[in-house]
């Protein structure tokens, strides 16, 4: 059975059932996390469906060419030229759109599970590549490759997110393989409707020129992303990933903004949630890890009934709100938890040098931050908390450091504080680990209308429709794309079914 939490509800007993998930989450040590598109939603890459989307801009470009959003992430696009032209035109506007854009509380709040070693590993189907941004290495990212001779391999034991789709901000040899970074000059020609020469190849055929040999094809480069049917390119080490990871018994699943509806994904649902409710049950003691084996659903559209038995709690609401009660609920019952950072920014308040009045911003934010959590003192009060002496942090334990902060909270309001180096550490602890109400201030989506803050290749979160990055991809009529929906899923994730 699902138990449904609308994140809205106000009884009580959806609220006690809610901070039991957090405290869950809390207390779990090898968490598995896997996500979709709605997790992107609010970081506000525009939804390439909506009239002013991106679709638009590359319809003005290519006035006669008439594509399906499907057709236009299908392997055989490359058949084509002009399907192929636009598509490198589509996957650079998108490109741009994320350059532009960042990472939502979602992305860093994964980061912080890994923070807190509570992170087994993050699976993806985006190609946003966000996650990187906050700090975990994606499987795609050219650090997570050993160097070495011929093909390199996958460095598991580093990786952090498995990007499932590929990744936008990269580019691999059609012919070679050879994969780069997207830089900007390769930008530039993709926005064109070209495709750059490969580096590798043109080495090589150089070489062979110099001593006169045959001369050989040189391949040209293609963004980084998995289309329909075709295999992904670290199918095989992405394999090993999960297993290694199933092996390693995962205690929570948490799937956050997809709809599970492609194939390949299912499978890897279903996988790890059977594992992680065989945790619950191999616990020696009964009743000992309560917190363990939970299999926890984010969306705003509720599981089919095929996965009754496999979730546990749907909680229905955005990615970003869960994210930020958790932690809210997270500090407030394990503030030992979040203790050693607080400490080191005491330490870091203590070392004050003269910079840039730009440092103000942090101040007010230390400030705020202190002040509000007095404000909650009440309530916490109620939760067993023993009471600190200084009015000023109920997670400090000792009053040295409590009193240090308020000191230099004080000293702050009128001194211009940390020199830049410094205002990068605290800036980082602040934007990952602040309220709720902070980050939305923080965040750059804030003045985008709900029709432009799309997926990357879905809806937006408003509609009932499918979420699914490879999902549901008809730029015309997205209605219509269902109807054949899982033409392409099964070799969309091929890899993963081993
Ligand atoms: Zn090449």
């Amino acid at each position: 059975m699902i138990t449904h939490l609308d994140f809205a509800a106000r009884d009580v007993a959806t609220k006690r059932a809610l901070e039991s998930l957090s405290l869950s989450v809390a207390k779990c040590k090898k968490i598995v996390v896997v996500t979709g598109a709605g997790i992107s939603c609010s970081s506000g890459i525009p939804d390439f469906r909506s009239s002013d989307g991106l679709y638009a801009l590359v319809k003005e470009q290519y006035p006669d060419v008439v594509l399906k959003g499907r057709d236009l992430f299908d392997a055989s696009l490359f058949r084509d030229s002009t399907s192929t032209a636009v598509f490198h035109t589509f996957i650079a506007q998108l490109k741009q759109s994320i350059d532009a854009a960042e990472p939502g509380p979602t992305h860093h709040f994964i980061q912080t599970l890994d923070g807190k070693k509570k992170l087994l590993r993050s699976y993806t189907q985006n190609i946003d590549g966000f996650e990187a941004r906050v700090g975990l290495l994606g499987s795609g990212s050219h650090e997570a490759k050993s160097e070495g001779k011929g093909k390199s391999k996958l460095r598991t034991k580093d990786v952090k997110n498995v990007q499932l789709h590929g990744d936008i901000h990269r580019v691999r040899c059609r012919s070679c393989s050879a994969e780069y970074p997207c830089s900007r000059e390769y930008l530039d020609i993709f926005l064109q409707g070209d495709a750059p020469d490969c580096p590798e190849c043109l080495g090589r055929a150089k070489a062979r020129a110099a001593r006169s040999a045959r001369t050989i094809k040189v391949g040209s480069l293609r963004p980084a992303i998995v289309l329909y049917d075709e295999p992904h390119p670290l199918g095989d080490e992405i394999g090993l990933i999960q297993s290694s990871d199933l092996t390693r018994k995962p205690d929570m699943l948490i799937i956050m903004g997809t709809s599970l509806k492609v194939h390949g994904l299912k499978k890897l649902v279903k996988e790890f949630a059977r594992t992680v409710h065989g945790h619950s049950t191999d616990s020696p003691k009964p009743n000992s890890k309560k917190h363990a084996g939970k299999v926890i659903f984010v969306n705003r559209t509720p599981p089919s009934s095929e996965w009754n038995g496999i979730i546990d709690f749907h909680v229905e609401g955005t990615t970003d709100e869960w994210v930020a009660r958790v932690l809210e609920e997270w500090k407030k019952s394990r503030p030992q938890d979040w203790e050693v950072q607080k400490t080191l920014v005491a330490a870091e308040n203590g070392d004050v040098s003269m910079s840039s009045p730009l440092n103000f911003k942090v101040v007010a934010s230390t400030k705020d931050r202190t002040k509000k959590e007095t404000k909650k003192k009440p309530r916490n009060d109620g939760e067993n908390v023993p009471p600190t002496h200084e009015s000023t942090d109920m997670v400090l334990s000792t009053p040295d450091i409590a009193a240090t902060i308020a000191k230099s909270g004080a000293f702050f309001t009128q001194t211009p504080p940390l020199s830049p180096s410094k205002r990068r550490q605290t800036n980082s602890h602040y934007t990952s680990e602040s309220s709720p109400s902070k980050r939305r201030t923080l965040s750059p989506m804030k003045g985008l209308d709900d029709s432009a803050r799309g997926l990357l290749f879905g809806v937006p979160q408003t509609s009932s429709m499918d979420l699914d990055v490879f999902d549901d991809l008809s730029m015309e009529s997205p209605v219509k794309s269902k109807a054949k929906p899982l033409r392409r899923g099964r070799s969309t994730v091929r890899p993963l079914e081993l």
